[in-house]
């Protein structure tokens, strides 16, 4: 490895997941020259992964192995390998004799937001948690930055009470400003729903909270998003490495500290009241949904749309076969509730890091 030595012949081949941290010494040249990024796979990726995972398993006529790899962004191969694995026990756990959509569907809903449980809930607890999720559901579902919903449920899973899932339409690489804001007044949108609905705000808010300051902090902090202007502050290179958040070594004066924060709130406070001003502006809407919650616990995106735009509900029940033609378009809506708001000019930035919004809120 000293770089003079003639060992040709000698192929080394080394992996890491914290390449920012290796030694100078290591990277020299003569030592390890090529360096090989290895990416979770794109949709076309993970398409190709779920045909070789699902080659001998015995998949019903409605399985479209593309519209899966659609509805799993961001899965590794082990993740995918996973969803099939678990719709296959949950196919033979209810006598199917072969493994439909569905199953590989609510396979991917449990590993996502983990498994559903049985949680004693008083009524008024059950209705602050779909007026939570609604809050959610429906700035998600009207903002038009951000991703559409998914699905809105308030059937307690993993570790959370209620859940709203977007997924991308497509694979994400860029967040712009105009991004980050929209989902930070999603993220808020659930306490500002609860206000709106049950005229209290509660601890289960927590998590968004911590989740929109984090954003927050990394648009003004290192992503040039903020009234600061372009400035990387915090070093991240730390040693730390607290789960998959990178701990940031304060590097900047006491004074620039007070910007900072005062920039975060602004840009909290300004996408809180973007998120008061959509479901005030649709009060009946999020009442509507919120019952409607209530009634069959958990509301899939056409659902969402149908109630938004003041429509009964069609099929409490989930669609059978999850495919683009059954999936209603958001887009017309997100059209309309653009008219009137405070246009945003998007912004992006280079984004080396995994996106902090993960789907469920
Ligand atoms: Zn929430």
């Amino acid at each position: 490895m000293d770089g003079f030595e003639p060992n040709s012949g000698v192929v080394l081949i080394a992996a890491t997941n914290r390449p920012d941290v290796l030694d100078p010494a290591l990277l020299r040249p003569g030592r390890f020259d090529r360096h090989v990024t290895v990416d979770r796979p794109d949709v076309k990726g993970r398409e190709q992964i779920l045909q070789i995972k699902a080659t001998d398993k015995p998949l019903a006529e409605c399985v479209d192995l593309k519209t899966l790899a659609r509805l799993t962004p961001g899965m590794s191969g082990a993740d995918l390998e996973n969803v099939v694995n678990e719709a296959a026990l949950l196919a033979a756990r209810e006598d199917h004799k072969q493994i439909t959509m569905s199953d590989l569907e609510r396979s991917r809903d449990r590993i996502v937001m983990g498994s559903e449980h049985q949680l004693i809930m008083s009524e008024e607890e059950r209705r602050t948690v779909a007026y939570h999720e609604s809050g959610h559901a429906m700035t998600a579902a009207l903002i038009p930055e951000i991703d559409s919903p998914h699905s809105v449920t308030i059937i307690p899973r993993g570790q959370a009470l209620g859940i709203t899932y977007a997924i991308p339409e497509e694979d994400q690489y860029l967040y712009s400003e105009a991004w980050c804001r929209g989902q930070i007044a999603c993220l808020l949108a659930g306490q500002v729903a609860e206000r709106l609905g049950v005229g209290d705000t509660f601890n289960g808010a927590g998590d968004d909270i911590k989740r929109a300051t984090e954003l927050a902090r990394h648009m003004v902090c290192g992503w040039g998003m903020g009234e600061l202007g372009p400035l990387a502050l915090g070093n991240q290179e730390g040693e730390v490495f607290l789960g998959r958040e990178l701990t940031r070594k304060r590097d900047y004066s006491n004074k620039t500290a007070v910007k900072v924060d005062e920039d975060i709130r602004r840009i909290l406070d300004s996408s809180r009241q973007r998120a008061e001003s959509i479901l005030t502006e649709r009060e009946d809407a999020l009442h509507r949904m919120a019952e409607a919650l209530l009634e069959h616990e958990t509301l899939y995106r056409d659902q969402v749309v149908r109630l938004l735009e003041g429509k009964p509900l069609e099929s409490p029940a989930r669609p059978e076969v999850h495919t683009e033609e059954n999936e209603m378009d958001t887009a017309g809506l997100k059209e309309e509730a653009r008219t009137g708001e405070e246009e945003k000019t998007p912004a992006p930035a280079p984004f080396k890091e995994p996106p902090l919004a993960a789907p469920g809120v």
